[in-house]
């Protein structure tokens, strides 16, 4: 098993086996891999599993279709997704949505999640721990929409969707495999670097487009 795999496996991409989920005993006691999308959407929401259930308004589950061509899966609720109870919403939000237009898509027609579910403080970037307790959350949400383009936005989703630690600007530009079923991946810039780094929203424009060629290849 490569690396990546190793990764991808640890992280629960394949093998979403929760032997110790401490779910509330209202909750289905099911693995989350057997887990409908009501069952799942539950079980979120109910969440304990890692320390940031302390501080958070809501819990993020993800928006859209749930059938969707493509998923769109970004890093953690900010404050307003934390209040709102929704991925991408304020000014990166809108620059989203400007985005998949220009790709053919309204945000109704993708899925959007993001790797953790749970707002961490200020905004910092999520930490591994976390990342491994949330992950067969997202791993199951990929399962169920059976996505054809996987975009993921940002370092951190990348980095977690990849088992890469390497700069967006190397691992863009490129159609990634995930998992067993090799759904194509593609990485592009999170929309609020964007907006701190408008020069780079060309690139963005090339990586829509190589999503939407990976989309329709063999
Ligand atoms: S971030 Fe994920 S694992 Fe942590 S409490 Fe929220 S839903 Fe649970």
């Amino acid at each position: 098993m490569s690396a990546r795999d190793a990764y991808l496996r640890a992280m629960g991409i394949e093998a979403w086996t929760l032997r110790a989920a401490p779910q509330p005993l209202s909750m289905p006691r099911m693995p989350v891999e057997r887990l409908d999308w009501t069952e799942l959407e539950q079980v979120v929401s109910a969440c304990v599993r890692c320390p940031l259930h302390l501080n958070r308004t809501r819990t993020v589950f993800g928006v859209g279709n749930r059938h969707a061509e493509w998923m769109i899966i970004g890093e953690a609720p900010g404050a307003e997704e934390d209040r709102r109870g929704e991925p991408f919403v304020g000014r990166a939000g809108q620059l989203l949505d400007a985005m998949l237009r220009a790709a053919g898509f309204d945000r109704a027609d993708v899925f959007i999640a993001n790797v953790l579910k749970c707002r961490p403080p200020r905004n910092r970037d999520p930490q591994g721990a976390e990342i491994a307790q949330c992950a067969p959350y997202l791993a199951r949400q990929i399962e169920l929409v059976a996505p054809k383009l996987i975009l993921a936005v940002g370092r951190i989703a990348a980095h977690h969707l990849l088992g890469s630690d390497a700069p967006v600007g190397r691992l863009r530009g490129t159609v990634h495999r995930l998992g067993a079923a090799g759904v194509p991946l593609v990485v592009t810039y999170h929309p609020a670097y964007l907006l701190r780094s408008p020069g780079e929203k060309r690139k963005t424009w090339q990586d829509l487009c190589l999503a939407r060629a990976a989309m329709v290849a063999p």
